[in-house]
């Protein structure tokens, strides 16, 4: 039974907050929504002091842990010296130090950072680079307009961010306010080499056939997150390195979930050599303390807005927090803590820890398919394995096999059939053997009564 505190409290969030990616329909119906209260490390407590296993990373933010105390000095100390100053105009000294951490961090040739508040605004702010990049150019070069995009991608919830995304539950909806673009069939799925080739072939089939219409390809790389976590096929972003760069169009890569250190390296681009032109990143960027995005440049796309003022090229686009100082000073000490911690070197044995004990979970009746890049993990159940049958939408079977792992002690959050973990990287193997414990007896629980 929750407490008297804990019951007030939900009768207060259920009286005024909306949340978000909710039916509050049945959120209204729950009788006992958790409310959590603190963090510690990978663990999450809740009102009435029981903790939970923060396996989704608290949407896919979480770096080093919860109430890190190096974070929380770096937060206090920028607290007692500058709380906000604009970017408009003004510098700050926070958004120095982190831009130039983040380009030193950045695959090579990123040499330019444009602030803003979360991976939407960060994609919506590449998408309008782009564009513009070309418009700038005038000439023949001011028809490369449209964009090539995958199905299935996720790139955020504001209206260019979703023009460029395609799942159709999320997106359908809002089909007249989107601007259309050109979509190619997702390769991404199991991995499959032959649908990275098949995709690629239509990638360049569309290059030829709107040759000089293009502005830019947009694709997440390794991995298709909010899709379901489908697993890129590999040499995927490096062919579409090439093809950007034969047929003189951007690459604009989404490093929004994969970034800082989720896949195994510090940017998932680095796996396969690859500098966009412009690249997204959130979510990680403060070790998932506080909002801040960053969409890094190149230096030809920054000198394509270097132009007399009278001529209008200016990239108009800024946020009130643009740069917002307590953020940046967060964010450059988490970045010092993957080198004070080796976090990406004690992060590989707990990837080849997952990697070796996830296929146990096959042996469910239910599980069909796992699919793992690093500290990213989705493990699909269906109906019929065999068959390859997927549960109804109505069903909500993930949520429902995320509502059992509760019970035991940890938090999950599905995408439709799929359960996602994403522990924190400072995740132990000992907790990893908790969480696969517990998402095996909640599969069993849920799927096999
Ligand atoms: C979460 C996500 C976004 C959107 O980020 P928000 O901070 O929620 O706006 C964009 N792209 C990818 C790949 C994401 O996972």
């Amino acid at each position: 039974m929750p407490s008297a505190r804990t019951k007030n409290l939900i009768a207060q969030d259920k009286r005024h907050v909306w949340h978000p990616f909710t039916q509050m329909r049945d959120w209204l119906a729950d009788p006992e929504p958790l409310v959590i209260t603190r963090g510690q490390g990978s663990t999450l407590f809740d009102s009435d002091g029981r903790a939970y296993l923060d396996a989704v990373s608290s949407l896919w933010v979480t770096v080093h842990g919860h109430g890190h105390p190096k974070l929380a000095q770096a937060l206090s100390r920028q607290m007692a010296q500058l709380d906000h100053s604009t970017l408009l105009g003004l510098a700050n000294e926070p958004s120095i130090a982190l831009a130039q951490a983040l380009v030193q961090a950045a695959p090579q040739g990123l040499t330019k950072v444009f602030y803003s508040d979360s991976g939407s605004t960060a994609m919506e702010i590449a998408l309008k680079i782009a564009y513009q990049f070309w418009q700038n150019q005038g000439g023949a070069a001011a028809k490369k307009q449209s964009f090539i995009t995958f199905t299935e991608a996720y790139h955020g919830d504001t209206i260019g961010s979703v023009s460029l995304g395609g799942i159709d539950l999320f997106h359908q909806v809002y089909q007249p306010l989107l601007f259309p673009t050109l979509q190619v069939a997702t390769p991404y799925g199991s991995g499959e080499p032959k649908e990275g080739a098949r995709a690629l072939a239509q990638v360049e089939a569309l290059l030829k056939r709107k040759r000089g219409q293009i502005a830019g390809l947009v694709a997440e790389p390794l991995m298709q997150g909010a899709a379901g976590m489908l697993k890129a096929p590999a040499g995927l972003l490096k062919g579409l390195r090439k093809l950007a760069d034969q047929y003189d169009v951007l690459l604009i890569v989404d490093e929004v979930a994969t970034g800082f250190g989720r896949t195994g390296k510090l940017f998932a681009c680095e796996h396969e050599g690859v500098t966009p032109d412009l690249m997204a990143c959130a979510k990680g960027i403060t070790g998932g303390t506080l909002p801040l995005a960053a969409t890094l440049a190149t230096e030809r796309i920054y000198k394509g807005f270097l132009f007399p003022y009278a001529d209008q090229k200016t990239f108009f686009h800024g946020h009130t927090y643009t740069g917002n100082p307590l953020a940046c000073a967060v964010a450059l000490e988490s970045l010092k803590l993957f080198k004070t911690e080796r976090t990406l070197a004690k992060l590989q044995p707990k990837i080849e820890f997952l990697k070796r004990k996830l296929p146990v979970l096959l042996e469910r009746p239910h599980v069909g398919e796992i699919r793992q890049v690093g500290f990213m993990v989705g493990i699909e159940l269906m109906k019929d394995k065999a068959k390859r049958t997927p549960y109804a939408y109505a069903e909500a079977i993930g949520a429902k096999v995320c509502r059992r792992a509760r019970d035991y002690g940890v938090i999950l959050r599905p995408l439709g059939p799929v359960l996602v973990l994403m522990p924190p990287l400072c995740t132990s193997i000992t907790e990893l053997e908790f969480l696969l414990k517990v998402v095996e007896a909640s599969v069993k629980d849920v799927t096999e009564k």
